[in-house]
């Protein structure tokens, strides 16, 4: 292999990319921060293979909070939301692969002021140690907490410091988190096309979107991609995501995630960028890094494949060989 050049290296994967060596097997790679995929389901998925995969740390958004809590958490790091808080009877509660304990029923508001159990749904997540609350609002599956409870979530949880990520859903769906301030949507909305105010109105309130593009198939990829693009290129925050345990999906870097984001127009360096941000949390991860060993791309088309060849190792055994 010819030594990698590290300027063609930034110019394709951005300032993040750096050139670099395992110090004992002398093996020669591309070195990037902890990449992380920020939608799974550890509970139909063996994490610790994602480790082995470049995946350095997940996000689960919809699990048991108890066993979250009680679990494993040095490899990968695990930042969690607990259960899915849904209305009562709402998505997904009664699914084969939602056990009861992952869902959390919210009764509705009785009137002016009420927030019915919102808040202490809430407070029960955060006990058990969640970064983050995660609400469904799946209009094409079943009843849908209303906009004063949603927004009571929203109070709850922001008061303990943590932000709040929907599954939105269906019809108006994109519209009811965005206007309650919902801080971040689990996947790309994908039933419907966000016209421009929405799209203003997501991006002014900071809101993130968690890309899980490959999921998809018929048009709901297409608007799901269109969707994306428009928001990257207004400048919106994306998270890599792949809703791990989804269907059948490789345990590391899904290589036709990262083919999706490129579709919709991100370059390499948004890839990466994408991968390496360390939301919820407020800064990388300490310790590991991701590492690509062997030649870098030579172009954007290569980048998906070559991701998927990515493990995490430590730091440490890193040296920088930009020579
Ligand atoms: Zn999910």
């Amino acid at each position: 292999m010819l030594h990698p050049d590290p300027f063609t290296v930034r110019a394709l994967l951005g300032d993040e990319a750096a050139v670099a060596r395992r110090a004992i097997s002398g093996e020669i790679g591309v070195a990037l921060p902890p990449l992380a995929d920020h939608h799974v389901h550890g509970h139909l998925v063996d994490l610790a293979k994602v480790f082995l995969g470049g995946i350095a740390a997940v996000i689960d958004l919809g699990g048991d909070p108890a066993a979250l809590f009680r679990a494993e958490r040095a490899v990968p790091h695990i930042d969690y939301a607990g259960a899915f808080l849904t209305a009562p009877g709402g998505y997904p509660a009664g699914r084969a692969w939602a056990p009861p304990a992952i869902v959390r029923e919210i009764g509705r508001s009785s009137g002016e002021g009420a927030t019915g159990s919102a808040p202490t749904a809430v407070d029960e997540q955060a006990d058990f140690g969640a970064s983050v609350i995660k609400v469904a609002l799946n209009a094409d599956a079943g009843p849908v907490v209303d906009a004063h409870t949603l927004a009571a979530v929203v109070a709850r949880a922001h008061e303990r410091g943590l932000p709040v990520v929907a599954h939105a859903q269906g019809a108006g769906m994109t519209r009811l988190a965005v206007e309650a301030g919902v801080d971040a949507l689990a996947h790309t909305p994908f039933t419907e096309a966000v016209d421009d105010a929405l799209l203003r109105g997501a991006l002014d309130r900071g809101q993130v979107w968690i890309s899980t593009l490959a999921i998809h198939d018929g048009p709901a990829l297409p608007r799901a991609v269109d969707n994306l693009r428009r928001f990257a290129a207004a400048g919106g925050r994306v998270l890599y995501g792949t809703d791990l345990g989804n269907g059948p999906q490789p345990l590391g870097v899904n290589a036709a995630e990262v083919r999706l984001l490129l579709a919709a127009d991100l370059d390499g360096a948004a890839v990466i960028a994408a991968l390496a941000d360390p939301w919820p949390r407020a800064a990388v991860l300490h310790g590991v890094s991701t590492f690509v060993p062997g030649a870098p791309p030579a172009s954007l088309a290569e980048v998906p494949d070559w991701l998927a060849g990515a493990r995490v190792v430590p730091t440490e055994e890193l040296v920088p060989d930009d020579q």
